[in-house]
Order: structure tokens, then sequence, then C-alpha cells
């Protein structure tokens, strides 16, 4: 059998004992958030014998259709936490956003690897990119936001264009603002200041150039060619494992296309894994970890932000890979060796919003073999709503894309 080395030194062929508990199957895993990501996690989790409990506030979400057991309630009830906590063996989840009161309950009445360290660091998009600078990651330059007065002087840091984002809560494009020219400067500090419940003329209390609580921060807009992402799992062990760099396409600041391979030089790739395995082991993470990053036309790499959970990007792994995602980051939560990232087949995966779900089921019936559909079981297909993904495996990229090209539901 071929001995599977790791470029960072780890040899699966030796097997030595590992450090951190050994959760295996049959084990019940509990899930925070009952959508697509923990779906797709207890699906993969079941056939490897392990039994899911999740909680979210949605009866019949699509985790909880497919797990053994559904705790309905809002993610901020700590009572419900705890239940889940009670039943569980280990906790993780899907989304980042757990309120922090919730995150210490779980941690102190349960077994959760992964922390609440690098969730309380990627909940905040200041504190996400300072670690970004401690694990000698390049980023677009960048400052802390309180008022307007620190919005001109973070200007003359970052440069225009520049793009100011709320520190917490922002996702899929929401909570953030482009600042082009000076002029744009006085409406999109109204509209920003607005959002996060500043007074739009005053300074905010305590705010500062260096406060660690601004409620936004503003940074260098970079002029990518091309978005990419690549996850990298960790276990308590210390095996860390890197799937292939996806390159992504966005429309309308969500994800629309992720293409593997990448279609940029293999060096750039090897080197964004290794920025996202530098970022895994520097905050220490556990499980699965999405680095999203910038390229530029001159070949430089900005990362842009962290997801600590499966990732959008990473659904091609599903069917391309070896391993999905959603089996790596259950084998790095439950400290068993990690398996391989191999792709077996280009592809790409397209999302289906809820205005494609119509045109979908109406092609289904034709639908070319080296289609594989992936539907969440949400009941309403609202426009612009995650409803599922099709990975389409060809001999090449461009064979997949014309694929999906002549489905005729998406406009490339
Ligand atoms: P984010 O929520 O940070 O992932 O940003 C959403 C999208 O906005 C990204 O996928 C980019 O297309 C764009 N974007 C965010 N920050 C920048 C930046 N500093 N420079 C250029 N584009 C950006």
């Amino acid at each position: 059998m071929a001995r599977d080395v790791h470029r960072n030194g780890w040899d699966s062929g030796r097997q030595p004992a590992p450090a951190g508990r050994v959760v295996l199957p049959g084990s019940l895993v509990g899930i925070l958030g009952g959508g697509q990501l923990g779906r797709m996690m207890a699906l993969e989790g079941r056939r490897m014998g392990y039994r899911f409990a999740v909680l979210d506030p949605t009866e019949d979400s699509p985790c909880g259709q497919v797990a053994d057991i559904q705790v309905v309630a809002p993610y901020t009830d700590v009572d419900a936490a705890r239940r889940l906590a009670e039943m569980a063996d280990v906790i993780t989840y899907e989304f980042e956003n757990v309120d922090a009161g919730v995150a210490s309950v779980l941690e102190r009445t349960a077994y959760v690897p992964q922390g609440s360290r690098l969730l309380a660091t990627t909940q905040h998009r200041l504190r996400e990119k300072r670690a970004l600078v401690a694990a000698g990651a390049p980023v677009a330059p960048f400052a802390p936001v309180g008022s307007l007065n620190d919005l001109r002087d973070a200007l003359a840091v970052t440069g225009l264009p520049a793009v100011l984002k709320t520190c917490t809560g922002g996702y899929d494009g929401k909570g953030q603002w482009k600042i082009t020219t000076p002029d744009d400067l006085e409406a999109v500090w109204a509209e920003a200041s607005r959002a996060v419940g500043l007074p739009a003329a005053g300074a905010a209390a305590g705010a500062g150039a260096e406060a660690m609580d601004a409620p936004l921060m503003v940074e260098g807009f970079v002029p990518f060619v091309h978005e990419l992402s690549a996850i990298v799992a960790r276990s308590p062990r210390g095996q860390v494992r890197t799937f292939p760099v996806a390159e992504n396409i966005h429309r309308d600041h969500i994800l629309h296309l992720s293409v593997v391979p990448a279609r940029i030089p293999q060096d750039i790739q090897r080197q964004a894994q290794a920025f996202a395995e530098r970022i895994a082991v520097s905050l220490g993470g556990v499980g699965l970890l999405a680095v999203e990053m910038f390229l530029t036309a001159d070949g430089r790499l900005f990362v842009n932000e962290l997801a600590p959970r499966p990732h959008n990007s990473g659904h091609y792994t599903y069917d391309a890979c070896a391993t999905s995602q959603f089996e790596q980051h259950l084998r790095a939560v439950c400290n068993l060796p990690l398996g391989s990232v191999r792709l077996l087949t280009p592809v790409v995966m397209v999302n289906i919003l809820g205005e494609h779900v119509a045109p979908v089921l109406r092609v289904l019936p034709q639908l070319p073999d080296n289609v594989k559909v992936h539907l969440y079981g949400k009941h309403e297909a609202k426009s612009k709503r995650k409803m599922g993904h099709l990975n389409v495996l060809a001999d090449s990229v461009e064979e997949a894309l014309d694929t999906i090209r002549a489905l005729d539901i998406w406009l490339l």
C-alpha cells in the first residue's frame, strides 16, 4: 500500500499515539446550526457511523432532516445549548457567529475540540486581520475606524480606493462600502455609521486608531485578477492537510462558481496552500479553516478573510476529492487520521440560488451524467438564497464550464 507522507513531515504510515481525545464512530456529534453545511457534515458522518444532534431555530432544517435528534431553539438559547452538550460526545459548529455565552457554556460542559479562541478571532474582522499579520500572512493595509475622523486618518494608511467594513456580522458583501474618491467619504460614512449605530457626526466613545472595539475597519482595495480559497484541516494531534486551491467567481458578492484546479500557476497554488497551513498552525485551529485570498496581476496573494468551518468553495470536494471537506472536518474534530485531499477529476461547482431552482428541476430529467446534484431540502426558494449546487466533473474545467453553459440556466 502506498505510504501517505504529508509535506509537513507527518507520516500516516507510522501512526504515532495521537495527542488529544479520539471520538470513535458510534459517538454522537452535536452541531450548532442546521443549514446545508451541517447537513452535508451529517450525511458524510452517518456513512462513517457517527450519530448527530443539531441545534437550529427551525424545525425540519436542512441538517435536522438528516440528523438523529433536533433541538429546535434559537442559537442564543443557553439552556438548549446545554441540552445539546449533555447528549453529545463532541460539539462542532457550522457557522462562525456562535453566541459568546453559548460558546462558553458548551466549552465548560462539553468536549469542543475547536475551542472558542479561533471562533472569537474570526468573529471580528479587526482581530482576524491582526491574527493574520501575526501569522505572517500578507494582507491589504487596514486600520480601525470609530469615527469620521478615524476614517480620514485611516485612508492616509490604506490609500484609495478602499473598502469600509463592519467588524462583525457582515457576509456576502453586506456591511461593506467601497470608497473610490474623497467625495464618497461623507455619504459612505452616513450609511456605515447608521448601520453600526454610531452618531453620523460625532466621534464614537472610546474609539480611536488603536481601539480593538472599533465597530468598523477600512482596508485598501486589492485590484485582484482572481479570488481563491484554500481549505485546510488541522487535528488535535497536529496533522495538517490542505485541499486543492479553488478559483472562486462571485456574482453580486455571492459565490457563483468554484473552478478546480484553479487556472493559476502551480507555484501560486502551492504558496496559497502554504499560507493556509501557516495560518492554521499559527492560530492553533482544529477542524477546517477556509482561507479566502486575492491574487493580483503581478502574482501577489493577499488573505482576505477566514472561516473556521466547511465553506461553500469547498463543496467541490464532495464529488471530486478522495475525501470531502465534511468528512475531513469530522476526522479532524474526532482526531482520526486526516484523509487524502487528492483531486480525482477537474470540477466546477455552480451554486443553485432560489431563482435557479425551477430551471434546474426543469433540466433534471435530461441532466448529463457528469453532473452531481446537491439540493439542501430548504422549503422556500427565495431569490439569492443558497438552495443547492451542482458539481460538474469533466476531463477539463473548460469542458465542465461548457456543460454548465449548455444548461442555459446561468449566464457565465
Ligand atoms: P468579504 O465579505 O470580505 O469576503 O468581501 C466580499 C467581497 O467583496 C469579496 O469577495 C471581494 O469581491 C470584495 N472585497 C472585499 N474586500 C476587498 C478588498 N480589500 N479589495 C477588493 N475587493 C474586496
